[in-house]
């Protein structure tokens, strides 16, 4: 599963959409995938299913699978993978922290 999230800045790194950069706005576990703003957008014909609807071509993201993309630390702004580390709230409650495996940051 990734441990990539909305709101995540990320950047794909291979598929047609190789070298963009955009924040996920919606998550899809069930399919391990992703969809990111400015990234994979197609262009859907918009047939009015109810009198008066308009019709036309909208633009929208496609989602795309989550081991096409990495994460773009918000710390030192490159491109990392996240790694996972466990952090002490209280002597009973951990808390898990992704963190930057770049620069070292937590990221969350
Ligand atoms: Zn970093």
């Amino acid at each position: 599963m990734s441990k990539i999230k909305v709101n995540d800045e990320i950047v794909v790194i291979s598929g047609k959409n190789r070298g963009k950069q955009g924040k996920v706005i919606q998550k899809i576990p069930k399919e391990d995938r992703l969809v990111v703003g400015g990234v994979n957008i197609t262009k859907r014909h918009i047939r009015p299913t109810r009198k008066g609807q308009q019709s036309g071509i909208v633009e929208r993201e496609a989602p795309i699978h989550s081991s096409n993309v990495m994460l773009v630390c918000p710390r030192c702004g490159k491109k990392t993978r996240i790694g996972m580390t466990i952090s002490k709230q209280s002597l009973t409650e951990e808390k898990k922290l992704r963190f930057c495996k770049k620069c070292g940051e937590t990221i969350d």
